[in-house]
């Protein structure tokens, strides 16, 4: 008989826990006992020492004890309660919106109070507004409390008192059957690393004695959350380390059967290009060949630098996989970038015998039809699109090779949903993941363990730096006059809106009016705009204008941001760059400079600028290396903002915070591969511990 461990037991069994406390706490993503126990304070508040009142500062939450001088109610403004304490080193005011009249008549002049609550500027001196209280009878009586108290994260209709006694059972269990809670780490970690045992991190963190700072609990700066956030993101490690070991156990479409068919194909299609490979791009090619002859799933992230010529790597791997027999799918996170692809792409395999075909939210109707119709019969060989490709209505014939752009824009579980959508007959296409954004190298390896990385590490030849000055905004003037002089030498211009507001309507608005000044004080100049907001039809032939040099300036929001790809545009203006990331200037600023001329990039900031704007502009003054700039980025910033508020790829903790705990990236490498070696019986249950029944990582 087994006897299931209670840690694995629904809350609801506990004391005080009914089934809609039980529901509000799953909303918190509590669901059985072991969970309460990762459910970590957001922070403490200290009620084992009483502050003398005469010491207190406004914004300090501190329990105090003292007399009640006297109470009345006052009516000025809104009527509340007014109680005056005071214990001989000065006195606060307690203010009660909300009473009754029997609180009114416990708290008589002569009754001794503990108070705790935060104190603040009132009407007269300090006070504290609905502070918790105790009448103390006899203060001999009074029992302080010896442990910090935590304060949880909630949600509606729960409150402290409700969490902090359904943990506290959670940890006796822990407490009277230590075993219950099994430490994965090995014993040789914790000592190499100085980490606590698993059970006693969990007590200091729940319940911190006086030997634990406050202020170091508040910095992350504890071995006990160090541990938790380690054996976290470890967790995260190992998922993605399994879902790689999954995939390699698929059977993929052996792309070599073809080869010689493949290998003619590949050499018309390199010699037709304008331009030569780069040693860069070869190399990648060559790393991709490799992995498309084996029998198992590629999966492999290229990153390069924006303008180091990812889409062209792309273009040949489809090749591979169309000569073989397969179809291709590739997808890209914005329509103007799906639409751009389609247009190289179409270009590109023109003499291929190849159909190129697109899908994006926007098609509807019989066009749409058919094109899934084309998919689902093997007519089509390309599809090119957004994320309209993970619908349900997609079905593929022959899906051999999935290819998605600029990855940082989508989540981990999208990437692995449209390789699902491929499998047939126990086989798995083939998957190629592109990113411009270069994440640092510790970051990369929590977030792409499931992938092997190319580098293309070299820009195209003939390409000049581009040359970027810092300029206020009280220069705009120049600025204009400078786009005058250079649309007279038949050259073209970026001008770029951003703003702080992450709406949309707002930021088109912006963009809107930049776009009237600009025509109006450069009457010799075409002027066109294009936003987010705009139809994709409208969005596209503003572009192929643009790229067809029919327009001259065009006025964007952060829309164009990856990818867009018009040599002759050498000049960009980006207003405000103080408000975006580095990572995320450089990738704009990456549309000039693709061709051999020279380019420029005027960030012009509005005064006054903070030290750290000042600085973080240098950075990318001096620097065109996109790795160099996330690396300072990282410093500067944190990774949450290196990978940018609005992408969506982004990992989810509950206690690791990659900003606080960046140190510790680099062991979780090193022992997240040694565990598969020595502890492999540990993998799957630290994962579950963290990850408990969620997809994120897995194959659904
Ligand atoms: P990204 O890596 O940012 O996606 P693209 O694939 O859009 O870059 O390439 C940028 C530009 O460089 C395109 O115009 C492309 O045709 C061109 N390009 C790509 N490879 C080379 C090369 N080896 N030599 C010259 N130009 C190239
Ligand atoms: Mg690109």
């Amino acid at each position: 008989m087994t006897n299931p461990n209670p840690l694995n037991q629904p809350i609801g069994i506990l004391h005080g826990i009914g089934a809609q406390t039980a529901n509000r706490l799953q909303k918190l993503g509590l669901w059985v006992i072991q969970d309460l126990i990762f459910h970590l304070p957001l922070r403490y508040e200290d009620r084992t020492r009483v502050y003398r009142i005469g010491s207190l500062k406004a914004g300090m939450t501190v329990l105090i004890s003292g007399k009640v001088e006297f109470i009345d109610v006052v009516p000025r403004g809104r009527k509340s309660l007014v109680c005056r304490i005071s214990d001989g080193t000065g006195f606060i005011n307690l203010r009660f919106f909300h009473f009754t009249a029997n609180q009114h008549n416990a708290l008589k002049p002569g009754t001794t109070l503990v108070c705790f609550a935060e104190a603040r500027y009132g009407f007269a001196g300090l006070e504290m507004v609905h502070p918790e209280y105790k009448v103390i009878a006899n203060p001999d009586d009074y029992v302080m409390e010896t442990r910090l108290t935590p304060v949880y994260p909630l949600t509606e209709g729960l409150s402290q008192n409700m969490l902090r006694k359904a943990v506290k059972q959670a940890l006796e269990l822990c407490v009277q059957t230590p075993e219950l809670l099994t430490d994965w780490l090995p014993e040789s970690i914790l000592k190499q690393y100085h980490y606590p045992a698993l059970s006693d991190a969990i007590q200091t963190l729940h319940a911190p004695d006086e030997s634990v700072s406050t202020l170091a609990l508040q910095n992350g700066n504890v071995p006990a959350l160090k541990r938790l956030a380690f054996e976290e993101l470890l967790a995260h490690y190992l998922a993605l380390r399994i879902t790689r070991n999954k995939t390699k156990a698929w059977q993929a479409p052996s792309f070599s059967s073809a080869e010689p068919t493949g290998k003619i194909a590949t050499e018309h299609f390199i010699r037709a290009l304008p331009f030569k490979l780069t040693g860069a791009q070869q190399r990648v090619i060559a790393e991709i060949e490799a992995d498309c002859r084996k029998q198992q799933p590629m999966m492999r992230l290229v990153q390069g630098d924006v303008g180091s010529g990812k889409t062209v790597v792309a273009a040949i791997t489809a090749l591979l996989a169309l000569t073989a027999g397969y179809q291709v799918a590739v997808m890209a996170p914005t329509e103007l970038l799906a639409e751009q692809h389609k247009r190289n792409f179409s270009a590109w395999f023109e003499g291929f015998q190849v159909q190129v075909v697109y899908l994006t939210g926007q098609l509807k109707g019989n066009a749409r039809k058919a094109v899934l119709q084309a998919l689902e019969d093997g007519t089509a060989n390309i599809i090119i699109g957004t994320h309209a490709l993970f619908q349900d209505s997609v079905n593929f014939h022959r899906l051999g090779l999935i290819i998605i752009d600029e990855q940082h824009r989508f989540g981990v579980h999208q990437r692995l949903a449209l390789r699902e959508k491929g499998q047939q007959d126990g086989i798995r296409p083939h998957q190629l993941v592109m990113t411009a954004t270069p994440i640092p190298r510790t970051l990369a390896m929590l977030q792409y363990s499931d992938l092997d990385i190319s580098i293309i590490d070299e820009l195209p030849p003939g390409r000049k730096p581009i040359v970027t000055s810092v300029i206020p905004a009280e220069r705009r003037a120049d600025v204009i006059e400078r786009i005058n002089s250079w649309v007279g030498k038949k050259r073209q211009v970026y001008w770029v809106c951003t703003l702080i507001e992450e709406s949309e309507v707002l930021q088109c608005e912006a963009a809107e009016k930049t776009a009237e000044m600009l025509t109006q004080a450069l009457p010799n100049v075409r002027v066109a705009l294009i936003h987010g907001r705009m139809k994709s039809s409208e969005k596209d032939s503003v572009m192929q204008d643009f790229k067809n040099h029919q327009l001259d300036l065009l006025v964007a929001t952060t829309v164009i941001e990856v990818g867009v790809d018009v040599p002759n545009a050498g000049l960009m203006i980006i207003e405000n760059p103080e408000r975006l990331g580095l990572s995320q200037l450089h990738q704009l600023r990456g549309r000039v400079g693709r061709g051999n001329d020279d380019s420029y990039c005027l960030l012009m900031y509005q005064a006054p600028l903070s030290d750290t704007a000042r600085h973080r502009l240098g950075v990318l003054r001096d620097s065109n290396d996109g790795f160099v700039i996330a690396e300072k980025d990282l410093e500067l910033r944190g990774p949450g903002e290196v990978m940018g508020t609005r992408q969506t790829g982004q990992m989810h903790f509950k206690i690791a915070d990659l900003a606080r705990d960046a140190e510790l990236l680099d062991i979780v490498q090193q022992v997240g591969d040694s565990f598969f070696i020595h502890s492999p019986q540990s993998v799957q249950p630290l994962r579950d511990r963290w990850l408990g029944a969620s997809t994120e990582y897995s194959e659904v």
